[in-house]
């Protein structure tokens, strides 16, 4: 960020103000971790803020310090339009561009506040006057940890705020695993750890919340997983049945596409579920090394991301959108041999 933009911001932060942050949504916990760790830090500096997230979130994340006071938007429309009309500056996090709010996108775009981005996705939109973009970044948390860090104000980072940033971090980074993962991510966290974050209960609380469910539900997906070995390619694929007949729960396959990811000789690797609801095909890709699914997310699924981790969805049926998945990858075959 700018010399300019940190002493703006720092100007700002003089007065109190009305605040909304953002995260996107289906938020994950990097989403809700970096809005709610802003929501504390600004609270140090007596502002109004409220977290508005488009939608509800998973239950492994409804622990954190704060997430009480989350609102949600498509379940609290007219307060939520009021709050962001009103606002004097408006935080998005965690997304790179208005589109990724879901319903939220017009109540965003015609208000007047001021906006802030901070974010690590590729190929941010330009609408915001302040812009904190680096795809480098593990997280969105590591960068709002940066953020607080360049307006002079790291020692009023307490618990509440360490606890915020450090599940994102944790999230985000696979539990400090993915290429993302620098030693300047580890420094941050140090620091988390030493104000206040607890790592190992929020490990357990994110990570050690399953239901029985849950992990019948992840059976079913690893007897659907396919490979294609040519492609270096597996897949899992999840119908709305054996979604109900497990009882699914937001958030329930969460990281089910990792499993896919981990056999040997595969490098990309990806999830489709279905959601009748919505009549879509949600998808979610992950690769290693150079392979960007964020530009095959991009290209095929209406979607985008990360280079290693991405999302999308499609229109078709679900075994139309395998058998478009299918029929592609040949062509990447040259690109995914060469990893
Ligand atoms: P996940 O597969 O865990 O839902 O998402 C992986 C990454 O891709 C996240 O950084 C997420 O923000 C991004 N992502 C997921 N779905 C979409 C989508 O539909 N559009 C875009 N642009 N990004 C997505
Ligand atoms: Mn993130």
């Amino acid at each position: 960020m700018k010399k300019e933009a940190i002493s703006d911001i720092k100007e700002l932060l003089q007065t109190p103000k009305k605040m909304v942050i953002v995260p996107h949504k289906n938020p994950d916990g990097d989403a809700i971790g970096s809005t709610l760790g802003l929501y504390h830090y600004l609270k140090m500096h007596n502002q109004d803020a409220v977290v508005i997230a488009p939608n509800d979130y998973p239950e492994f994340l409804k622990w954190m310090p704060g997430e009480d006071t989350v609102l949600k938007y498509d379940s609290n429309t007219a307060n939520c339009d009021m709050l962001i009309e009103n606002a004097d500056v408006i935080f998005t996090l965690d997304f790179n561009a208005l589109n990724r709010t879901g319903d939220m996108e017009q109540a965003l775009k015609a208000s007047k506040g001021l906006k802030i981005m901070i974010d690590h996705h590729q190929q941010p939109d330009d609408y915001a006057t302040y812009m904190y973009s680096d795809v480098r970044m593990s997280s969105t948390c590591e960068m709002v940890y940066n953020f607080i860090d360049m307006l002079g104000d790291k020692a009023l980072i307490n618990p509440d705020i360490a606890t915020c940033l450090y599940t994102g971090i944790m999230t985000d980074t696979g539990s400090f695993r993915f290429a993302s993962t620098t030693s300047e991510t580890h420094r941050v966290t140090a620091h988390l750890i030493e104000s206040g974050a607890e790592h190992s209960e929020i490990h357990n609380a994110v990570m050690d919340a399953n239901s029985f469910e849950r992990m019948q539900l992840l059976g079913c997906a690893l007897t659907n997983l396919k490979v294609i070995p040519e492609s270096k390619t597996a897949y899992i694929s999840l119908t709305q049945d054996e979604l109900n007949h497990y009882n699914y729960r937001k958030g329930d396959t969460e990281g089910f596409v990792n499993y896919a990811l981990s056999l040997q000789n595969i490098i990309f690797a990806a999830i489709f579920i279905e959601d009748k609801q919505n009549n879509i095909i949600k998808i979610s890709l992950r690769s290693k090394g150079d392979f960007s699914v964020n530009e095959f997310a991009r290209s095929h699924f209406e979607g985008g991301g990360h280079t290693n981790a991405a999302g999308g969805k499609s229109d078709l049926n679900l075994q139309e959108t395998v058998e478009k998945f299918i029929s592609i990858l040949p062509s990447y075959n040259e690109a995914l041999k060469n990893e």
